[in-house]
């Protein structure tokens, strides 16, 4: 029988950079058992609201057409509920993706003449069109809805004086990013914004908060505490097998409205087949702890891999995460190519294929991404992209199982030894 090395080199991995990795990772070994101590604790969690709401066969089945009592439908936005500590949550395939979670979100819960306060700075790129930062065809801006920032201080902390000056009798409805994106601004702890969420709500009790969670659940023991949490179900807690679908989990009057928006006035929960996707939404749950685990291992071997190589990684090794993202910077657009070219031929899915930077609507340089994924552009899955402009930054994310994880990362080194970016650390 072969060797695990023997294997590595069957595809294409030298024996120097598995040695290289494996003295990376005796330095991780105790940040990774935090990490499967987490998702044991969120692996508990996830069973107490299994067992609590009676999740049962006939909850796997769902329903066709209008889809009233889908008892399966209804009983996962239970679950829902118990998991993220809210009254209510809507979860479902009909939510497209994460900026709809978002829209519907925001549009259902402003009026016109609402404002909307930001006080983490600019939020994700796709949102500059829902909010009408960038004008945009029926957005929030359109319908009369204001929108005030107020940006992170130098040193990446909350401007506590600029938020307590930008609410006003306007202010309706408070977001909070959790994760950095692809920016570089730390990622929140749900330390910080829960007390951050005291602050705003010291000053206005009425105000809404809403927390964009995506690519942050389920990376900590338990989840902000917000009056809804929003995200997207091919990142986290889809677990790499639900198709598309999204969730909003908050207080009852903000779940309503949302719904409102996502089917109708007046039909709010009570409409939405689930037609056949329950399954994969409740396995996909149960799997989330551990499959979330694997891609903050990933992220943080990558990091430790590529930083002792001499890259600028964010956040660096040592960084307590907050969310699955990782950052490495090459100076050089050959950089962000190879290790791409790395994770695509590491993909289970279209392994032989070479991607190429292409100018993608909405970006303002050409952009490479590598998804050899099982669900086209889920981001749980292991994925990389980076836009081809300084400072050359490739964004890594996921692995639904540490070994695939870090074989990917393994093949991106690879790649970029063998086109002259990356060397082995002489003294290790
Ligand atoms: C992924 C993501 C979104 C939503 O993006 P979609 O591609 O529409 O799912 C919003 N905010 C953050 C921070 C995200 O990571």
């Amino acid at each position: 029988m072969k060797n695990i090395d023997e294997l590595y080199e069957g595809l294409g991995i030298d024996r120097e950079l598995i040695s290289y990795a494996e003295e990376i990772l005796c330095g991780l070994k105790v940040r990774f058992d935090r990490i499967d101590e987490t998702a044991e604790y969120n692996q508990l969690r996830v069973m107490k609201a299994f067992s609590d709401n009676r999740v049962s066969e006939a909850c796997l089945l769902g329903t066709t057409g209008y889809g009233y009592n889908d008892l399966g439908r209804d009983t996962l936005e239970r679950v829902y509920a118990d998991l993220f500590g809210t009254e209510d949550a809507l979860v479902r395939p009909q939510i497209t993706c994460g900026t709809h979670a978002l829209a519907i979100a925001l549009m259902g819960n402003l009026r016109p003449g609402d404002e909307l306060l930001s006080p983490v700075g600019k939020p994700y790129d796709t949102l500059e069109e829902v909010i009408g930062i960038r004008p945009s065809r029926g957005s929030l801006k359109e319908y009369g809805v204001s929108y005030s920032q107020v940006d992170l201080k130098e040193d990446g902390n909350f401007d506590y004086d600029g938020i307590r000056n930008a609410i006003n009798d306007r202010t309706k409805l408070v977001t909070i990013q959790r994760s950095k994106g692809y920016q570089t601004r730390p990622t929140f702890s749900v330390s910080q914004i829960n007390e951050l969420i005291a602050f705003v709500k010291d000053i206005r009790p009425d105000l809404n908060v809403m927390v964009d969670n995506c690519y942050g659940e389920f990376t900590e023991r338990e989840e902000p505490k917000a009056d809804m949490l929003v995200g997207s179900l091919i990142k986290n807690p889809g677990g790499g097998l639900v198709p598309s679908g999204g969730y909003i989990a908050g207080k009852q009057e903000c779940v309503d409205n949302a719904a409102a928006r996502l089917t109708s006035p007046g039909l709010l929960k009570e409409v939405g087949a689930s037609l056949g996707q329950l399954s994969g939404m409740y396995q996909g749950l149960f799997l989330s702890p551990t499959v979330t685990a694997a891609a903050v291992k990933g992220a943080i071997f990558a990091a430790a891999l590529y930083e002792k190589a001499g890259f600028e990684v964010y956040p660096d090794s040592a960084t307590v995460r907050h969310d699955i993202i990782q950052a490495v910077t090459f100076h050089d657009p050959r950089g962000v190519i190879g290790f791409c070219e790395g994770i695509q031929s590491a993909s289970p899915v279209d392994s032989f294929v070479t991607p190429e930077p292409w100018d993608m609507p909405g970006y303002d340089a050409k952009v490479i991404m590598a998804a050899g994924t099982f669900v086209s552009g889920s981001s749980i899955e292991l994925s990389a992209d980076g836009p081809i402009k300084e400072p050359y930054t490739v964004y890594f994310q996921g692995g639904l199982t540490w070994p695939h994880a870090k074989y990917g990362i393994l093949r991106s080194f690879q790649r970029l030894m063998e086109n002259g970016i990356a060397k082995i650390p002489a003294e290790k």
